[in-house]
């Protein structure tokens, strides 16, 4: 039996200085700690060496598992998937705007709650205010945490203990169990729900309007598209309908669009400042979706309402932080640019990146992942179709292209091995993420900014994904 040297003389000896350095005294014992309780059990079964258990050998392994300890677990990624607004790989990319805008926000003092021209205390909605005003043509504004908590805020505030009114065909679920009955139920609104799933009409939103009724409620059905035998009232006609019962228009547009996406061959999505000239009282959107800002959830509209809105307690547990007011500010700047927005919006210039271009860009790449893959595979560089993501426009497709990887073996093989690829690219420094789809693994490559930093790290990549 070999015995295992102290936890003192190992802490003391110069192969852990490096590591007491790097990661604290803390660490490095309760790492050595657990090595040595590992290694106590074999060691009393003769089952180790007297090399296995010298001081080198055992700062090397504590060494290893620190690394792993101390790693990210925020990782970057490729996102290779078609899905430019991929909700669970963080929706949209910043500019370079934003970036610097968070971290000076980040490293600085600034007037988050303070009115510099006053000297007195101020509301954090007031530094954006303005410039969504300009962008939408609402009246007043304010921005929580995401749009999940401005639907939730402005029911909350506007229909307590009354009724809403709304459509079957809207009750909608999104992703990440947010549904529009749910949250209505949490907000403290009786749901009220008309018309059919397919067909609603302006007289079924009269006959349930009454005394009970706090507000109607309209869903921008964003990832899922009814067809054939339907119908809807449209948004001016539910706004008048509403107005003329003394009731409020409450519009989720989910995605909300500041401008008209079509002037860069994008299918159409509503616009805010449509849905309030169209007569919404309130609006709500998100600021990671079309927008191609931070996590956000922005509420417009008349400014009784707003106000209404911001005293509500919940306001101040559903608020953004200095951090997303800096990155949103700078982001909703941009678009007072619009000939230039597709130069300078990473989302805008990603969905609006021409087939022909990542098509070029697939066919150049090609050689050297088939090489890198060898014999067991072969890569094609063909047109693929891609998604906007996070419920824009779900039935909609981007032509985009992609390096599609089939593995040549028989059949029955084909399944397991693509998995394997799959396994081994995520498996990279950083992951890259790619979709398997008709028996093959398809890495679109729209969204590929980083050529040479992908190109150097497929090397990795030899033996791992080609063991067929
Ligand atoms: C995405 C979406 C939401 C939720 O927005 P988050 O910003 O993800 O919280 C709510 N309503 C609709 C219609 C949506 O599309």
């Amino acid at each position: 039996m070999e015995h295992l040297p102290s936890i003192d003389s190992l802490l003391r000896s110069p192969a852990c200085q490096p590591l007491t350095d790097r990661y604290g005294r803390e660490a490095v014992l309760a790492t050595l700690r657990q090595l040595l309780d590992d290694l106590r059990e074999p060691a009393r079964l003769g089952q180790l060496d007297s090399a296995e258990l010298g001081t080198e050998v055992l700062a090397g392994r504590a060494g290893e598992r620190l690394a792993i300890q101390h790693a990210s677990r925020v990782r970057r990624v490729f996102n290779l998937t078609g899905t430019v607004l991929h909700t669970n790989l963080g929706r949209a990319l910043l500019p370079q705007e934003a970036i610097e805008a968070v971290e000076n926000a980040a490293r600085y003092p600034l007037n988050l709650e303070f009115d510099l021209v006053s000297g007195k205390r101020g509301d954090r909605d007031d530094l954006i205010e303005g410039l969504i005003r300009e962008l939408t043509g609402a009246e007043a504004v304010t921005v929580v945490n995401n749009n999940a908590a401005a639907v939730l805020l402005a029911l909350n505030s506007l229909g307590a203990r009354k009724e809403g009114i709304i459509s079957r065909g809207e009750l909608i679920e999104i992703g990440g169990a947010f549904r529009i009955p749910d949250i209505m139920a949490r907000a403290g609104v009786r749901l009220h729900e008309v018309g059919t799933t397919n067909r609603t009409h302006a007289r079924d939103y009269e006959t349930a309007i009454g005394p009970r009724s706090g507000l109607l409620m309209r869903v921008h059905t964003s990832n899922y598209s009814i067809q054939g035998f339907t119908a809807q009232v449209p948004t001016a006609e539910l706004a008048q309908l509403a107005h003329r019962h003394g009731l409020p228009l409450l519009e989720d547009l989910g995605s909300g669009s500041l401008l008209d996406l079509t002037r860069w061959g994008l299918p159409a999505e509503p616009t805010v400042r449509q849905a309030l000239l169209d007569g919404a009282d309130i609006v709500t959107f998100s600021g990671d979706k079309l927008l191609g800002g931070p996590q956000a959830g922005l509420i417009v509209g008349r400014k009784a309402l707003i106000a209404k809105i911001k005293k509500n307690p919940l306001k101040r547990a559903l608020r953004v932080d200095k951090l997303t007011l800096a990155a949103l500010e700078a982001v909703l700047n941009l678009y007072r640019d619009p000939d230039r927005l597709a130069e300078r919006l990473p989302s805008l210039r990603l969905l609006t990146r021409p087939q022909a271009d990542i098509l070029a860009q697939a066919e150049r790449l090609r050689p050297q992942l088939a090489t890198v893959l060898g014999q067991a595979w072969s890569v094609a560089a063909l047109p693929a179709l891609g998604m906007i993501g996070s419920g824009s426009q779900p039935v909609a497709r981007l032509p985009s292209a992609a390096l599609c990887v089939r593995p040549l073996v028989p059949k029955r093989l084909r399944g397991r091995q693509l998995l394997g690829l799959e396994l081994a690219l995520r498996s990279l420094p950083i992951p890259v993420l790619g979709r398997i789809d008709d028996d093959a693994l398809w890495l679109d490559l729209r969204q590929l900014d980083d050529e040479a930093v992908w190109l150097a790290q497929l090397g990795q990549l030899q033996g791992e994904g080609s063991q067929g």
